[in-house]
């Protein structure tokens, strides 16, 4: 201790105002007394039991060591700035939040609030509270980490991803190579929540999240974080669209490999679209908007695992969003019609049943056939309120027939969708029991793509609906998957030959054979057969030679009105 210390401490002591000496060596908080003598750097003077804990020494080995030593080095510019306003009497308390360094070389956070005395009109000494915050800090470190990382994979979300793009875009104006974004979605996650359960979901999300890292984790300028629910985004600096696409070949093998989780064996594929940023004028969330409209080309057009995002894709986005709009407003305020085109039996011509054929009455571009709005229906969840509309409709219509016709049937077209949410048996019971009709009486035609896609839930959806009465038809045969195991598989009791076949009737030699060949499969099979798109006389009466039962197409009738149809059954 220097004289002046000496002199400072003595001078505390004999203080008549100043009765802490015992309260301050016993005080709870930690406390500190340091000299602010012109010149001085906050020699410490006195230092209590709490604080020498705190810093995991003793006060003697503190006393006569400047405040600063207790500085961690990267701190004391700044803890410098405030001892030198309060010696040069610039302000006389403050209150902060600092890093105190310990003994053992650790740092510590806490609070100190700091008031100078002033004596003879000069500060002489500063006495401070010091108090550990150092859980209330580990609280919010974790906030803000929470804030910025995703809890279930760990990775950086979308606060972080959007942050951290936009600094790699910056620095692609800077000379750095271009930015690719990869959005990755995974194929049918719903399905692994729904029959595996949310904790087998979040298993599968925790080892993609891993997965992505062991393939972009370790290279510099490459950022892999989750966006929401089963998407990730992944970006990385590459030379050019070629480097992209290989590094999208990467996730996507990596994550196909199939993952145990607990007993059984799940494959998430991912669906990946690409969006390369070239210049320092493309903003991070564009960027997201156009690797997104790559990653649902991918998805729900191409079926390709990748795709690279380019203008185009922008039109098909906002056509996407634009029918949407349409289908609710149809779905709100009454738009959907149904027309219906009559089926007939080949033998005598009389019309057996009708397929119900949904329309769309756009405000200002009239009657809209199902190619201008099914496949959005159908990515997007409103194919199944659709879908149950034109249930209830389409039974509706067959209760009315059915007085006059008892023998009339309706077949109605059933989505992909509809049967993969297991609602097609509740809503064909509900509708037909509302309407009063005999489920035995319709016909739902599934695309082959219902059983390529087929669970152990969906196959019993299927055999319930069959127990019911209804007929299953398998729409468009002969265009898809077509494999014969389904048609024994699946309770599916008959099939609608595709027009393409029909239309090349006695003019291709293939497309005859093929006809002859299903005929002759349903037949071996015991299924029944309705040719479609039926144009004209001659194929007619090809059919007829072939002995192919129904028929159906615009030389029969085309889709009609309920009204129009009526009048055609006479
Ligand atoms: P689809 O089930 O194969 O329906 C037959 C389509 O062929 C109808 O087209 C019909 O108008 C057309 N067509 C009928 N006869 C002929 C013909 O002689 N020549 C030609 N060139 N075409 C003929 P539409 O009404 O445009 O329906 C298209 C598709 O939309 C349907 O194909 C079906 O897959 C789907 N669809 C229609 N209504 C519904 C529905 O209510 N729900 C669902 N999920 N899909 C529907
Ligand atoms: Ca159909
Ligand atoms: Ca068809």
């Amino acid at each position: 201790m220097t004289g002046d210390e000496a002199d400072d401490r003595r001078a505390l002591m004999e203080d008549p105002e100043t009765r802490f000496r015992m309260a301050f060596d016993d005080a709870p908080i930690g406390m500190v007394v340091a000299s602010l003598r012109p010149g001085s750097t906050g020699e410490l003077v006195l230092v209590n039991q709490a604080l020498a804990r705190l810093l995991r020494t003793t006060p003697e080995e503190l006393v006569g060591s400047s405040i600063l030593a207790l500085s961690p080095p990267d701190d004391l510019p700044i803890d410098l700035v405030f001892v030198r306003e309060l010696v040069d009497h610039l302000r006389s308390t403050y209150q902060r939040e600092r890093r105190m360094r310990r003994a053992d070389g650790s740092d510590v956070w806490v609070r100190i609030s700091v008031t100078s005395v002033i004596a003879d009109r000069a500060p002489s000494y500063a006495i401070a509270h010091v108090e550990d915050i150092t859980d209330r800090r580990a609280v919010e470190e974790e906030l803000a980490r929470r804030a910025l990382y995703d809890a279930l994979t760990g990775l950086p979300n979308r606060v972080l991803l959007v942050d951290e793009l936009t600094l790699a875009v910056r620095r692609t104006a800077a000379g750095d190579g271009p930015i690719a974004v990869l959005y990755l979605d995974l194929d049918h996650f719903k399905d692994v929540n729904d029959t595996l359960g949310h904790a087998a979901g979040d298993e599968v999300l925790r080892q993609v999240a891993q997965r992505l890292g062991e393939v972009v984790g370790g290279d510099q300028g490459t950022f892999a974080s989750r966006l929401a629910g089963d998407e990730f985004v992944v970006f990385a600096r590459v030379a050019d669209e070629t480097a992209a696409q290989a590094i999208a070949a990467r996730l996507h093998a990596a994550l196909t490999v199939p993952m145990r989780i607990g007993d059984r064996t799940v494959v998430s594929r991912p669906s990946i679209g690409i969006a390369i940023a070239r210049s320092a004028a493309d903003a991070a969330e564009a960027l997201l908007r156009r690797a997104d409209a790559a990653m649902y080309h991918a998805k729900h057009r191409t079926r390709a695992p990748w795709a690279v995002h380019d203008e185009t894709l922008d039109a098909l986005a906002a056509r996407r969003i634009a029918v949407e709009e349409d289908l609710r407003t149809a779905l709100a305020a009454d738009g959907f019609r149904l027309l219906y085109q009559p089926i007939v039996d080949l033998a005598d011509g009389r019309i057996v049943a009708a397929e119900a054929l949904l329309r769309l009455e756009h405000p200002t571009r009239g009657l809209l056939a199902p190619d201008a709005f099914i496949d959005v229906a159908e990515d997007s969840d409103l194919i199944l309120p659709i879908g149950a509309w034109v249930m209830d409709e389409a039974t509706r219509q067959l209760a009315r027939w059915q007085a006059q016709r008892p023998q009339l049937r309706m077949a109605v077209n059933v989505s992909a969708r509809q049967v993969r949410h297991l609602v097609l048996l509740d809503l064909v019971r509900e509708a037909s029991e509302r309407n009063g009709i005999d489920p035995g009486d319709l016909h739902l035609e599934i695309t082959e793509r219902v059983l390529l896609d087929a669970n152990v839930d969906v196959l019993a959806e299927l055999r319930a609906v069959a127990e019911l009465g209804c007929d299953l038809a398998l729409d468009d045969f002969g265009t898809g998957y077509s494999s014969l195991a389904y048609l024994t598989r699946f309770p599916v009791t008959a099939l609608k030959i595709d027009r393409t076949f029909v239309a090349g009737l006695g003019t291709s030699g293939e497309s005859t054979a093929v006809v002859e060949a299903i005929l002759g499969l349903a037949e071996a099979l015991g299924l029944g057969t309705v040719a479609e798109g039926v144009e004209t006389a001659a194929q007619r009466e090809l059919l007829v030679e072939l002995g192919c039962p129904f028929a159906q197409g615009y030389y029969f009738g085309r889709p009609m009105t309920a009204a129009d149809l009526e009048r055609l059954l006479g």
